[in-house]
């Protein structure tokens, strides 16, 4: 079988080490075991992004993505909003950054704070364009005002991460150059649209994440996740685009190493 790349994960996420065997470390070990060859961690809060480069600087197959998740975001005091964006721009400068994120749009939960939310994913979207990092961008019921922001910053390209939206976005994006990430959803047998979405992203545009220890693909609903279980995944894609299994974690494997930049 074809190794893998999981191209968003949170091995910072306390549960590893308060859940997994060996924990942290011995998630990460696992996985590697599995045939993971690579794996972003993805950053979501100043905390988890200099874990992410903590991360980073301990094994050779990870790297680190740096950024201010927008319930994150809305937890920051007022008088630190511009200390909170110099500080995930400081981090950039770190070699094995390779992309801004995660960042964005989440309208799910009563409390949302729209406002807050669109001030720190636009200043993320002018830090990528300034360093010239790519972005990972999560969106949650804002589909609209993230297709809005999107355009807002034609320079900056990036990552859907979790893709949940419709089919016809998918390909709008694809056509502007983003790429689109299916995580375990893509195996949920009610998640008819995520698997129209799988089926369409050009060969070059796909990628596959566990966004671990979330989302865990089926048979393991309900269990923490980790990056040894994206092999379902790689399969619920290959699966919707009538693919073979090495073929999606080949493309997935190629995509994830050049947007990355990992040569
Ligand atoms: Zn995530």
């Amino acid at each position: 079988m074809h190794p893998l790349f999981d191209s968003h994960a949170h091995y910072d996420d306390h549960r590893f080490a308060e859940e997994f065997e060996g924990g942290v470390d011995g998630a990460i070990r696992a996985a590697h075991e599995a045939g993971v060859d690579y794996i972003a961690n993805i950053g979501s809060s100043l905390r988890s992004s200099r874990n992410s480069v903590e991360l980073a600087d301990r094994y050779d197959f990870i790297y680190a993505t740096v950024g201010l998740h927008p319930y994150d975001a809305q937890q920051i005091d007022a008088a630190d909003l511009d200390s909170a964006l110099h500080q995930v721009e400081e981090l950039t400068k770190h070699g094995k950054v390779r992309a801004i994120g995660e960042i964005g749009l989440d309208y799910h939960y009563d409390g949302t704070d729209k406002e807050r939310q669109s001030y720190f994913f636009s200043a993320q979207m002018e830090i990528a364009q300034k360093v010239g990092l790519p972005v990972i961008i999560h969106s949650r019921d804002a589909a609209g005002d993230t297709f809005d922001m999107i355009r807002r910053y034609p320079q900056v390209k990036g990552i859907l991460h979790s893709y949940s939206g419709t089919a016809e976005m998918a390909r709008q994006l694809c056509d502007m150059g983003w790429y689109i990430s299916f995580s375990g959803p893509v195996t949920y047998k009610n998640a008819a649209k995520v698997k129209e979405s799988a089926a369409i992203v050009p060969d070059d545009k796909l990628l596959i994440e566990t966004d671990c220890p979330y989302l865990p693909p089926v048979p393991h609903r309900g269990e923490l996740n980790y990056s040894g279980y994206l092999h379902f995944t790689c399969q619920g894609v290959a699966d919707a685009r009538g693919a073979d299994y090495d073929t999606v974690a080949k493309l997935t494997y190629e995509n994830a190493k050049r947007f990355f930049r990992i040569s």
